[in-house]
């Protein structure tokens, strides 16, 4: 990057244009393009000077493109630039501390500004679209007041009207008890007339109110866990203060964020909540709507125009409470009072592509230039999270009980050696699920693996079935009945005979959700069986069906991956059944035992969330594994310090950070190669305290037709890793043939 600090004022630019007389001012431009590097403009006689952070249509090659103008450039006499073609805003359209954020995110993940600006904008904007605060539909009393009228409703309105200053909205007319009958025949007569209001006209009122637009009836009475930790977070409002949350799953995580959202709504401030998925859990979405007058929300099943107005009312300061999924974390807010990230742990939150951020440690990032609290909230813990927690970097509250005199599940281990298994489920599994079933409860079976089986073979020859584009099995499915890779989306047909030997009868190996739940099927006749994976749940529709089955509470057995363990509220699900424990702590990733341990626990905090209490129970062939043995016997938090231990034995983050290359090619060799010359590169410029490992080929070989391979480095510290890797800026991203990326902080090392 070679522009100085884009947050310059105005008054530069003008002094670079009374230096530049004769040929104009000129500008330093960031163009959406993957370049490390910002282009100077001329801006012609007579065009306005655009301001940093206004957008700009500027020609860059022979395209034109919508760019943003981050700084003044100095004029030199024998460069021709080409010229603006025009200036599309008055103003910064992010803002100071969004443009800033935009400086920052394209340093720390080495991204380039042009990219990352144009990410920070809605696709409507990136496309030029002017930016028109939004509005509501109002009404205004008109002038002169015209003569009372007989009807007293029609009166009433118009009084009103003038005790509000002349204009309402109609949604604030309506919640006044004015019918539309009564509003037309006012405006029929000319006595009031229809008027765009700006976004804020209602929101003002929120914030004199006593509750801020808070419904107050039906809040339950804080446990003294719930009220301590309510009480050190209000102090705390006002400056940045990061906070982990840490409280046992069902223990009232989300009742302590909503109180203290309505405190700092009484302030006049706005809040942003950051969740996992919104699709998938509406019911943290319909518990903030319940409790305020507005939520907004932003995910991505929204068409554009709805995520600009979105935007916009948030910018405006509009918009009281965003509830929303990972690019949330990169909305402009006129008054921003507090972020809450809840499910802290969630890999969602990491961007997989393009500028891979962490909205996480972006929202910390934005808490503190903004000087507001930061408030992490889960039951398991990040193991970055934890060790800023116990380093003293984060404040460290704990809810360790359950709200509401729920009692937290026990965990029972049921070791599945020498036993023979029906479609995964042991003689023993049964006789438990039948009890909870016979006791009117509901069954919540877990396997992380959808699909029926995860292999097809010969069992004469050997034969399996592959990816002809990957380096994996084919997943075998079921209704209807295809082979798929879980990689690369390829579908065939299943053989009839097997391709090598033409032996008729190929086998089903392993276990999917589709397996289990046709086993269940089985052993359970006449029990309801909801499947929960991301086969079934393709349309929103049917996953909020198969939600509001499970929420009627009849006896039934849930089936399902990962996606039932998020933030679910399942009150008449006593067991929890987890088929297969094993394989998430044999994975080769670094993190894989963190990831598998939260799983677990998550998907355990699923049972007992009411009256009734809940029982655990998982199958395991290595009842002896260590990292099994510490979560049963110590718990999350025993289990996180044994493996922080090792991770900080190992030199592996949180202790050190770490930065992946990731390269792809067709050609095997050229992928390597380039990962050989990035390495060299980056050998020169690394001083003392940084690794750089590799290449070696990825755990998936090939994906897609491409063969991958990655470089890995690791480092003492922040700013060597840093300064090592910007040597690579002066690359471009691909050449025609290798494709690579860098990721800072990756969440899988694979
Ligand atoms: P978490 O976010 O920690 O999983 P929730 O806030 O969802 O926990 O609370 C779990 C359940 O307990 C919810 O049904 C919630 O309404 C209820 N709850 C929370 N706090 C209280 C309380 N103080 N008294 C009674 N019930 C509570
Ligand atoms: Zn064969
Ligand atoms: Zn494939």
């Amino acid at each position: 990057m070679t522009s100085k600090d884009p947050q310059c004022q105005q008054h530069d630019l003008h002094a670079a244009a009374a230096t530049g007389a004769a040929r104009g001012p000129v500008v330093r431009v960031a163009v959406p393009k993957p370049l490390h590097q910002l282009y100077d403009y001329a801006v012609p006689p007579g065009m306005r000077l655009p301001v940093p952070g206004a957008r700009v249509r500027v020609p860059f090659g022979r395209q034109t493109l919508t760019a943003i103008c981050v700084d003044a450039a100095p004029v030199d006499p024998h460069d021709q630039p080409r010229a603006v073609l025009a200036v599309l805003d008055d103003d910064n359209v992010l803002g100071e501390e969004l443009l800033a954020l935009g400086v920052w995110l394209a340093d720390y993940y080495q991204h380039p500004l042009g990219e990352v600006l144009a990410t920070l904008l809605p696709v409507e904007a990136r496309r030029g679209t002017a930016l028109q605060p939004p509005t509501r539909r109002g009404w205004r009393l008109n002038e002169p007041l015209p003569v009372p009228g007989r009807a007293p409703r029609q009166q009433a309105l118009l009084e009103h009207l003038r005790a509000q200053g002349g204009r309402a909205s109609a949604d604030a007319l309506r919640e006044a008890g004015f019918s539309n009958a009564v509003i037309r025949a006012a405006a029929a007569r000319g006595a009031i007339t229809r008027e765009a209001l700006p976004l804020e006209a209602d929101t003002a009122a929120g914030q004199s109110g006593a509750a801020a637009g808070a419904r107050e009836g039906d809040r339950p009475t804080l446990n003294p866990a719930q009220a301590r930790a309510l009480a050190t977070l209000e102090q705390g409002l006002g400056s940045f203060v990061p906070t982990l949350l840490d409280g046992v799953t069902g223990s009232g995580k989300t009742e302590v964020y909503l109180r203290l959202i309505e405190t700092v709504r009484r302030r006049g401030q706005q809040v942003l909540v950051l969740v996992p998925e919104i699709a998938l859990t509406p019911q943290t979405l319909e518990r903030f709507r319940s409790r305020f007058d507005r939520a907004d929300t932003l995910h991505s099943n929204m068409t554009d125009q709805q995520r600009l107005q979105v935007w916009l009312g948030c910018r405006s300061g509009g918009t009281g409470i965003l509830v929303g999924t990972r690019s949330a974390v990169l909305t402009p807010f006129a008054r921003l009072g507090l972020i809450v990230v809840d499910e802290e742990h969630d890999g969602s939150f990491k961007q997989q592509d393009g500028l891979r951020y962490s909205a996480r440690d972006v929202a910390v990032k934005r808490a503190q230039t903004l000087g507001i609290p930061l408030l992490l909230g889960s039951a398991t813990p990040s193991f970055e999270s934890l060790h800023n927690a116990r380093s003293g970097r984060y404040r460290h509250l704990a809810l360790p009980e359950r709200a509401g005199g729920a009692q937290m599940p026990s965990f029972h281990v049921l070791d599945i050696r020498g036993h023979t298994l029906s479609d995964g489920i042991s003689e023993r599994l049964r006789g438990i699920i039948t009890t909870h079933l016979d006791a009117g409860n509901q069954v919540l079976v877990f396997l992380n693996r959808r699909g029926y089986a995860p292999t097809y073979l010969c069992p004469r020859c050997g034969w399996q079935a592959q990816c002809r584009h990957c380096e994996t099995r084919l997943t075998l499915h079921r209704h209807p009945s295809a082979l798929l890779c879980h990689h690369c989306g390829a579908r065939e047909r299943l053989p009839d005979r097997c391709p090598a030997c033409e032996h008729g009868a190929l086998r089903a190996i392993g276990l999917g959700t589709q397996r289990t739940e046709a086993g269940l099927e089985t052993l359970f006749p006449g029990v309801p069986l909801i499947r929960v994976d991301r086969d079934t749940t393709r349309s929103q529709k049917r996953l909020e069906a198969q939600l509001t089955l499970i929420r009627a509470g009849t006896p039934a057995i849930l089936v399902g991956t990962q996606m039932l363990a998020k933030g679910h509220h399942f009150p008449n699900v006593t067991l929890v059944a987890v088929i297969n424990a094993d394989a998430g702590f044999l994975s080769a990733d670094f993190r894989a035992p963190e990831r598998t341990a939260q799983l677990i626990i998550q998907v355990a905090g699923r049972a007992g969330r009411a009256e009734r209490a809940g029982e655990v129970w998982i199958q395991t062939y290595q009842p002896d594994n260590p990292m099994l043995r510490a979560l049963m016997e110590h718990g999350y938090h025993g289990f996180a310090e044994q493996e922080l231990e090792n991770r900080r034995r190992a030199g592996l983050p949180p202790f050190r950070p770490m930065a992946i290359i990731r390269a792809e090619a067709r050609d095997a060799a050229a992928a390597q190669r380039l990962l050989a010359e990035l390495k060299s590169q980056l050998t020169q410029a690394a001083g003392a305290g940084v690794e750089v490992l590799g290449p070696v080929q990825a755990p998936i070989q090939k994906v897609a037709d491409r063969y991958r391979y990655q470089l890995l480095l690791l480092a003492d510290g922040r700013g060597p890793l840093h300064r090592t890797l910007r040597v690579l800026n002066d690359r471009p991203a691909d050449d025609r043939r290798v494709r690579w990326s860098l990721d800072i902080d990756p969440q899988d090392t694979f």
